[in-house]
């Protein structure tokens, strides 16, 4: 069941490594797949001893409707956040340390860059901490995301959503690319440039509707 979308979800979590977004076992991708379905990555299991068939397929009540592990200890919150995101077909925890180590020193993470604006399409709020594993980080990051892509979770990571997999992994990586340049532009002490408005919004719709090959990169629908 699933056997090509597993091998994408395990790809998409290999490129989380890769991007130095998690690390050994840390974070999970999630995919709903149909109304019925959704792919999530096992629980505590390193990514690149990983094989597709480790990742499960379960209902919506987490239950396991095929495979042989235990599924991610976050099932509770992202079966949460499919729930009550409908713009959330794909969900990627991340344990990036840029963005979480901002969203310690600040509410939310500044739209100062024209990236940030392509894939987050404006600043990125910081959800208030919820325990691992918990319902209430799914809580808490559906209270915070606002119509963003992404939301940081206080003392823990990220959370980015898409309407499929490669739209989740734009908005966490952008992010932490923004949150990289963002610690630069603290470290020197001195107060950081903001952009307009007007700025923001040409960024916006730039990638929205303009970049990539077709219908822009970031058009949140189908
Ligand atoms: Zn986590």
């Amino acid at each position: 069941m699933y056997e090509l979308e597993r091998k994408q979800v395990l790809n998409t979590a290999l490129k989380l490594d890769q991007y130095g977004l998690i690390a050994l076992m840390g974070g999970n991708v999630s995919w709903r797949v149909s109304e019925k379905y959704v792919l999530i990555t096992p629980s505590g299991m390193v990514y690149d001893q990983m094989v597709a068939t480790d990742v499960l397929v379960i209902d919506m009540e987490g239950n396991v409707v095929e495979g042989e592990r235990k599924p991610s200890v976050d099932t509770k919150a992202l079966l949460y956040i499919m729930k009550h995101k409908p713009s959330a077909k794909a969900v990627i925890h991340t344990h990036q340390p840029y963005a979480t180590g901002l969203g310690l020193v600040m509410d939310k993470i500044p739209c100062n860059l024209s990236t940030l604006a392509n894939s987050a399409e404006g600043s990125v709020n910081v959800a208030p901490y919820g325990d691992p594993g918990s319902l209430s980080m799914g809580i808490q990051a559906v209270g915070a995301i606002g119509d963003r892509l992404s939301v940081v979770l206080k003392h823990h990571g990220v959370i980015g959503i898409g309407k499929d997999l490669q739209q989740a992994l734009v908005s966490v990586v952008y992010l932490e690319e923004a949150a990289k340049t963002i610690s630069v532009a603290l470290s020197t002490g001195k107060p950081m440039a903001e952009m307009t408005p007007k700025q923001i919004q040409t960024a916006v719709d730039v990638f929205r509707y303009h970049y990539g090959q077709s219908n822009g990169y970031m058009n949140k629908k189908d």
